[in-house]
């Protein structure tokens, strides 16, 4: 009978899971690393304006179950896919209509030629026959980095197939971090906030240790990063590993700008560049939902190497290449830089977990309970749903765990 559950990390899926247990009667004790709770959902303002460190998009609003509370609860949801205009540049200069037409007929063909492809292998690899194409490293890069946050030749194909988003994305305009914090953090109960776990026995009854003294429960569901599993010390060790499962990485940095119009843009235009192989995708979301800034993007191997270089080493990459679209008016227009920096942040070590070529059962397989339940791994990485890497996926990825351990 379990009648005590010791909850790791307080992010979506841990504030999940111990609303979950609580509302079943069962005693929770969660604990989380931080200082704060809501994990890779994380809002912090800018003037008067939010800015989400890490998820910013209810993505596949029609079976977000985020989406559907933030709904309930009255929040003025904003339709992401309606308000986005794009423009897309080619050479320095906007796309001509031909431009465009070869670069969906490309994205078709990619996407064609991706699903075909035998499952375990990489991404780059079931494309590579499209290489001649001008625009197939563009679109390489944006399905695997900028949205995967992953590396192309590192990146599973199938995991690809499965985690595709569809249908609606949603912008919550307070961001995503303060509505998980408002509205989710409650329903979780109490929290022991700058408690990290540094061990956990599960050879018996549960025993955690952390800085403040050992935890003892009947069960316990662990909610961190693939990237931070390894700062806990597992006894015995997990039976798989978490290493086909890598975190990558996608880094924002929010400029401050002067009014709309300045460099040409508008409120919620997305703007990118064909890009050659191996060069830097970088995108960028002009004034989005009405906030007095300009927000950046790179993920995958580039964010890594920026990451690792420091804030003064990327924003000075993003400030070239804004100069090289916008000119030096980029300079003067956009100023006050705020950047994410999950690479470096001990409690996740990345942005959100992918599947290495012949990993893609991983996430599955990482999340059957252990020890007849006494042990379970539980988060976004764990979905098998298509929902892995979303805030959606972690919700409902506690609510599985809570589930499996009562
Ligand atoms: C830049 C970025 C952009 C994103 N964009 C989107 C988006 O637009 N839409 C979307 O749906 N998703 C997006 N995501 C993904 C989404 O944020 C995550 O999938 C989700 O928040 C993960 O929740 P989780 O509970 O699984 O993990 P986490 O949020 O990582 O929660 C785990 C918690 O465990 C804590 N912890 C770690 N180690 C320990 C320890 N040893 N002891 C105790 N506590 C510990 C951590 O501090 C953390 O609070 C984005 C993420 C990033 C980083």
């Amino acid at each position: 009978m379990v009648r005590h559950v010791l909850v790791v990390g307080a992010g979506v899926a841990g504030l999940s899971a111990a609303a979950a247990l609580r509302s079943s009667g069962v005693a929770v004790t969660l604990v989380e690393a931080a200082a704060r709770i809501g994990g890779r959902a994380h809002t912090t303002m800018i003037g008067d304006h939010a800015f989400d460190h890490g998820a910013s998009w209810l993505h596949d609003a029609e079976r977000n179950p985020l989406a559907d509370m933030a709904q309930a609860a009255g929040e003025p949801l904003i339709d992401a896919d309606r308000v986005r205009t794009r423009r897309v540049l080619v050479d320095g200069h906007p796309a001509t209509a031909a431009d465009l037409v070869a670069r969906a007929t490309a994205w078709e063909r990619v996407e064609r030629v991706a699903t075909a492809a035998p499952d375990d292998i990489a991404f780059a690899d079931a494309i590579a026959s499209l290489r001649g194409d001008p625009w197939t490293a563009t679109i390489e890069a944006w399905e695997a980095a900028q949205i995967a946050a992953a590396c192309s030749r590192d990146f599973s194909v199938q995991d690809w197939r499965i985690n595709a988003l569809e249908g609606r994305n949603l912008i919550v305009p307070g961001g995503i971090g303060a509505f998980v914090t408002r509205r989710l953090g409650p329903a979780g109960g109490p929290v022991q906030l700058s408690t990290p776990v540094t061990a956990i026995d599960w050879r018996g009854p549960i025993r955690a240790e952390t800085k403040h003294g050992t935890i003892t429960a009947d069960a316990c569901i662990v909610t961190v990063a693939t990237g931070a599993l390894r700062g806990i010390r597992f006894t015995p060790g997990l039976p798989i590993d978490a290493e086909g499962l890598p975190m990558g990485l996608l880094t924002k940095v929010a400029l401050r700008a002067t009014g709309p119009g300045r460099l040409g843009l508008s409120p919620d235009l997305s703007v990118s560049a064909r890009i050659a192989r191996d060069e830097t995708m970088l995108s960028l979301l002009a004034w989005p939902n009405g906030a007095d800034h300009v927000v950046a993007f790179i993920g995958g191997p580039p964010a890594w190497e920026l990451s690792r270089a420091g804030q003064p080493a990327t924003i000075d990459f993003i400030r070239g290449r804004l100069r090289d679209w916008f000119g030096s008016e980029a300079d003067v227009a956009l100023d006050d830089a705020t950047m994410t920096d999950w690479g470096q942040n001990p409690w996740h070590r990345g942005a959100y977990a992918y599947a290495r070529p012949g990993h893609w059962q991983d996430r599955g397989r990482l999340a059957a309970p252990l020890g007849g339940g006494r042990l379970i791994l539980a988060g976004e990485a764990y979905r098998t749903d298509g929902l892995a890497g979303t805030v959606a996926g972690a919700w409902l990825d506690g609510r599985r765990a809570a589930g499996e351990v009562a």
